[in-house]
């Protein structure tokens, strides 16, 4: 089976729809026909200022979020990316490798830099996509499922692990974006021409995984929708209901054009309670699971440590081989 790798930063309270259709649906999918390996990147979330105690609840959460909604931690790896010495030991390896110029061109860097200004940014966001990097090559990872934004730093992975290869001998694998469809794209219910996104400035339009279900029901009534009254997929025309429909067709494993069948000659309104009922029926089983793991953190904890083992033990192997070709001493 080929070996994938992906990876998500912990979020504070939940994640939220468009990281479950964007990415854990995906995921779930592709660990039966892969060698999957899942991260929790806690390392890369220090790259903007956390509190330490939302910071540790928020990994077991996002953790047990990817359990609750599928990710099968006997078959897949799911690990705790600090858990994991061997990710900032090759990070900083690459780093030398990496030229400055190249790692300015970053546009999720220039973009999150201008946000926080020079004194605001920090070191460790301008190397962020060289650990992100180290986290794929130690994995001899070949496929890496992302979003489109991230599309640049895999072609800087590749570009590393090629200019490693060359200069020390062949060592890491090349690995390839696989980048979602646009049908995974989801956007905020209240500005549905943004992306659904945790960080969003107002979160009205955003759907958390771990809702309760009637605030989930309420925020999809509540989604803002376009002028006319036809269900119709039409993302130019009528965005607020194309966005709905993209939701309803993904949660349900139904086809648009079928939805679109059932709603025809009805209002917004059953469609939207169509859609909440949905949505409530996926994600309350999550939630229910969710809260059951946390309830039990030394348990999720264990897992998480097993699993930690597991990604260490190829993650080691791989980093002693490029110890190796660089040239440090080996430790006698
Ligand atoms: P942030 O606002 O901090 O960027 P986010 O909610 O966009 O947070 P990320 O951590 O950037 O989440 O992304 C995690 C994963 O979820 C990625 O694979 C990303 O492509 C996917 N994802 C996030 N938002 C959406 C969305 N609205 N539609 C589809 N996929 C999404
Ligand atoms: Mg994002």
């Amino acid at each position: 089976k080929p070996r994938l790798f992906s990876g998500m930063q912990p979020s504070a309270d939940s994640l939220q729809l468009g990281n479950y259709i964007g990415a854990l649906l995906q995921w779930k999918e592709l660990q039966s026909t892969h060698d999957a390996i899942f991260c929790v990147v806690d390392l890369h979330a220090i790259t903007v200022p956390q509190d330490p105690v939302q910071l540790r609840a928020a990994t077991r959460r996002t953790a047990a979020q990817y359990i609750a909604a599928g990710i099968d931690p006997a078959q897949s790896i799911l690990f705790v990316q600090s858990q994991v010495a061997a990710h900032p030991q090759l990070a900083w390896m690459l780093n030398t490798i990496t030229g400055f110029g190249e790692a300015s061109r970053m546009i999720q860097f220039k973009e999150k830099s201008q946000k926080q200004g020079a004194d605001g940014t920090n070191v460790g966001l301008f190397t962020y996509p060289v650990l992100q990097a180290a986290d794929i090559l130690l994995y001899d990872a070949e496929i890496v499922p992302v979003g489109e934004d991230q599309r640049q730093h895999i072609e800087l992975t590749r570009d590393l692990a090629n200019r490693f290869n060359t200069r020390f001998g062949h060592t890491f694998v090349e690995p390839e974006a696989v980048i979602q469809k646009e049908t995974a794209k989801v956007y905020d219910l209240q500005a549905p021409t943004n992306k659904m996104s945790k960080s969003a400035s107002s979160t009205a339009g955003v759907v958390w995984m771990l809702d309760e279900p009637a605030v989930t029901a309420k925020k999809i009534m509540s989604a803002a929708t376009d002028s006319g009254r036809e269900v119709r997929f039409d993302s130019v025309e009528k965005p607020g209901i194309s966005n709905l429909l993209t939701i309803y067709a993904v949660l349900s494993g139904r086809t648009i054009a079928d939805i679109e069948r059932e709603y025809d000659g009805h209002g917004y309104g059953d469609f939207k309670k169509g859609l909440a009922e949905v949505t409530v029926d996926t994600f309350s089983p999550i939630r229910a699971r969710t809260l059951e793991l946390l309830d039990d953190p030394a348990e999720l904890d264990r897992i998480l440590a097993g699993n930690a083992d597991r990604a260490a033990g190829i993650a080691d192997a791989t980093l002693a081989r490029a110890y190796d070709r660089m040239g440090f001493l080996a430790r006698a």
